[in-house]
């Protein structure tokens, strides 16, 4: 399994850049995890769209689903200039059905919805959704692959239990909206202090911070993870990869 950071920022992306986006690549099969702003642009530079099996999103906020329309016109265009391509499913929850129906494209790509009752299989990985705190409904998840595991909190404030249902995992991706000493509840985000006590607390291997703000120096937000977090912190940066074999 390998994992590709294709954009990380918080709300808008920075120039030639992307908010939240996730390449997977395992056996042949391509998942793109959150579709963000600039995602389509720079998934390009990783992989052909065409090459795309399967889109999963966390929520329908923006920055984490602007590109799927760009997505669309890409399979439309590409029917008909060319006639072929893979099949592509695009998972997301069904509590906002408006936003849920308009996932799917009728005669080009499909959409499914996700299930947080049980482990939930989308090629060769095993997806286990988890609920998160966020004023609209977003779903972490827990994705295992036979060479390893992840769990991306996606957007949340701080909740335990998403430490629990990224328990042992190799590496935590969690969202790192604010610096230390801000408070994220009220906004549904957390701050570099509480990204580094939930990983510690979901006894992960690595700490992998996202969803990062347009101010400040990142390093502060790794160093301030550390104080808590007692693994290697990494800060996410546009190509950034981890590969399990
Ligand atoms: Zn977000």
């Amino acid at each position: 399994m390998k994992l590709t950071v294709v954009g990380y920022w918080h709300g808008f992306p920075e120039s030639k850049e992307a908010t939240s986006g996730y390449l997977l690549e395992a056996d042949g099969f391509r998942l793109l995890l959150d579709c963000g702003s600039g995602v389509i642009s720079n998934l390009q530079r990783y992989t052909e769209l065409n090459q795309l099996d399967a889109v999963v999103l966390s929520h329908y906020h923006h920055d984490h689903a602007a590109d799927v329309k760009v997505l669309h016109y890409h399979r439309i265009l590409r029917h008909y200039g060319e006639g072929q391509e893979r099949p592509l499913t695009i998972y997301g929850h069904n509590e906002d059905r408006e936003s849920f129906a308009a996932l799917g494209y009728e005669g080009f790509v499909d959409h499914f919805p996700i299930d947080d009752t049980k482990p939930f299989t989308i090629g060769p990985f095993t997806f286990t959704f988890v609920k998160t705190d966020h004023p609209v409904p977003c779903y972490g998840m827990k994705v295992e692959h036979e060479t390893g595991s992840f769990f991306y909190t996606a957007d949340s404030s701080y909740i335990e239990k998403l430490a629990e249902a990224g328990q042992d995992v190799d590496l935590f991706i969690c969202e790192c909206s604010l610096y230390a000493g801000t408070d994220g509840s009220h906004i549904g985000h957390m701050n570099s202090t509480e990204a580094g006590k939930l990983a510690e607390k979901a006894n992960a291997n690595e700490l992998l911070l996202t969803h990062l703000p347009h101010t400040g120096d990142h390093g502060q937000l790794r160093t301030e993870a550390a104080e808590e977090f007692t693994g290697p912190v990494h800060v996410a940066r546009r190509g950034w990869t981890r590969k399990w074999n």
